[in-house]
């Protein structure tokens, strides 16, 4: 089962919950079922889906009554198990320890990628570089795995295609050497990410190790990342045990997701040696790397959005000022076409369409579907232009869309009615969403109630 299906399947049955008049131990016990079930079929570990099951059982029971009906009301016993499930598990797949690197401005960090051979990891070096290169960073690509024939022509044709500096020698069979040369050379240049990519092999065998200790030893890396292939589930613990042993992993990123039956499996049993996941690999192209953080990840997962990852990723893309704004909407509950806008705009210099709609709760996967972020970038653009045939009132929703209003937006924006009417569409429900959450909660800070 991938990982969509998971959420889906969860999220299904959660939403058995809106449809019940009331919440007794019956229904309660039908959904953990469905919960534990779909958690098992996505390999994870069954101490979890007990852990969960119970979590969820004992917070709920304290709300029921002696007839075993809910005594607050149902509104509030669906909340409280949706929070449950969500903290459970974000609890899951997040170390209590140990905080991943972070990359320090006016200054050479060195990365070094490590993994065996088929992991995704030279693969997923240009999609961290990439991630960064889009964030402004000055970052260098080096290649230090001698060992798979293809690897150096292969870096440096991924390197071409997102245009980062490369270095690497064909002939050269010393990794250790190379590691060091191009570590040298882009620190001399003043880049400001340097990106190793060292050798695998099919298997953990004591060549790899060492080869990865003296490479280690040379350059000194800031943070050395272990890639680790999903596809082996539960499996990953050992795996990722033995390389922490060996060489200090500061952190781990795991690929394939997208497309695999053992993805649970694998982000869960990777947490359980402490080790925190930075990115998950969730596709081939360079921009199918998603910055890990548990809690969103979860949230998007179940189709909840995730407001706070929303709230960073308008952080970095909208000026202080539109930020401090919408932030001050967003709190009060109060969302305009606008903020709409501007969120669509800023949307559009983000990279992966549909992680970024993921973290809008109610927009979700229908709006850009995975796979096709150039339709739905297109899409974005027709709406961009939309809104920007629409009058300042118009757009801070003082004066309604009539029919013949939407009319002239249609003709002003070169688009149809119908698509006028679907974007007007998707604001109400953004806005009914947002309006919602903003009764709920203080954005700032506090998680949703
Ligand atoms: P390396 O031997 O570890 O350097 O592995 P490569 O980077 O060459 O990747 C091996 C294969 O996995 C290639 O076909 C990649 O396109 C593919 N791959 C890497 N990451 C992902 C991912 O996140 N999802 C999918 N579906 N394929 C991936």
């Amino acid at each position: 089962m991938v990982l969509a299906e998971l959420g889906q399947k969860i999220g299904q049955a959660l939403k058995k919950l809106n449809a019940a008049s009331v919440i007794d131990d019956k229904l309660l016990q039908e959904i953990l079922t469905e919960i534990a079930s779909a958690l098992l079929s996505a390999d994870v570990n069954i101490k979890y889906v007990i852990k969960l099951r119970d979590s969820v059982k004992t917070q709920v029971t304290l709300q029921m009554n002696s007839d075993g009906q809910s005594a607050n009301g149902v509104a509030t016993v669906r909340k409280l198990i949706q929070r449950t499930v969500v903290e459970e598990l974000t609890a899951m797949l997040q170390p209590a320890e140990n905080r991943p690197y972070e990359f320090k401005k006016g200054k050479a960090n060195v990365v070094m990628l490590v993994g065996l051979q088929g992991s995704g990891k030279t693969t997923t070096c240009t999609k961290f570089a990439y991630h960064y290169m889009k964030k402004g960073w000055r970052v260098g690509l080096v290649c230090a795995d001698t060992f798979r024939a293809g690897a150096f022509e292969q870096l440096k044709m991924n390197a071409a295609k997102i245009k980062c500096p490369f270095f690497g020698h064909k002939k050269e069979t010393d990794p250790v050497k190379i590691a060091e040369e191009g570590v040298n050379f882009f620190k001399k240049e003043k880049f400001e990410i340097i990106i190793v990519d060292t050798s695998g092999r099919h298997k953990q065998e004591a060549a790899l190790f060492e080869e990865m200790q003296q490479v280690q030893q040379t350059i000194k890396p800031d943070t050395a990342i272990f890639v680790m292939d999903s596809s082996i589930g539960q499996a990953c613990y050992d795996q990722a045990q033995a390389f922490n042993k060996t060489i200090r992993v500061g952190s781990v990123i795991i690929t394939k997701l997208d497309g695999h039956a053992k993805g649970g499996g694998a982000l869960s049993a990777v947490a359980a040696t402490q080790s925190p996941v930075v990115f998950i690999g969730t596709g081939e192209h360079f921009d199918d790397l998603e910055p890990f953080e548990a809690e969103g990840f979860i949230k998007r997962l179940l189709g909840l959005g995730d407001l706070s990852g929303l709230m960073k990723t308008v952080k970095e893309a909208i000026s202080e000022e539109k930020q401090k704004n919408m932030i001050e909407n967003l709190q009060k509950g109060q969302f305009r076409l606008r903020d709409m806008r501007d969120q669509f705009q800023s949307v559009l210099n983000m990279g992966p369409l549909s992680q970024v709609v993921g973290m809008i709760p109610g927009l979700n996967a229908n709006l850009i579907p995975k796979g096709k972020e150039k339709e739905g970038t297109d899409r974005v653009k027709r709406f961009l232009y939309m809104m920007d045939s629409m009058t300042e009132e118009e757009l801070d929703c003082v004066k309604p869309l009539t029919e013949s209003r939407i009319a002239r937006v249609a003709q002003g924006s070169g688009t149809r009615v119908e698509e006028v009417n679907f974007l007007l569409e998707e604001y109400k429900k953004f806005e009914k969403m947002v309006s919602k959450m903003g009764k709920m909660s203080n954005l700032a800070g506090k998680k949703p109630a």
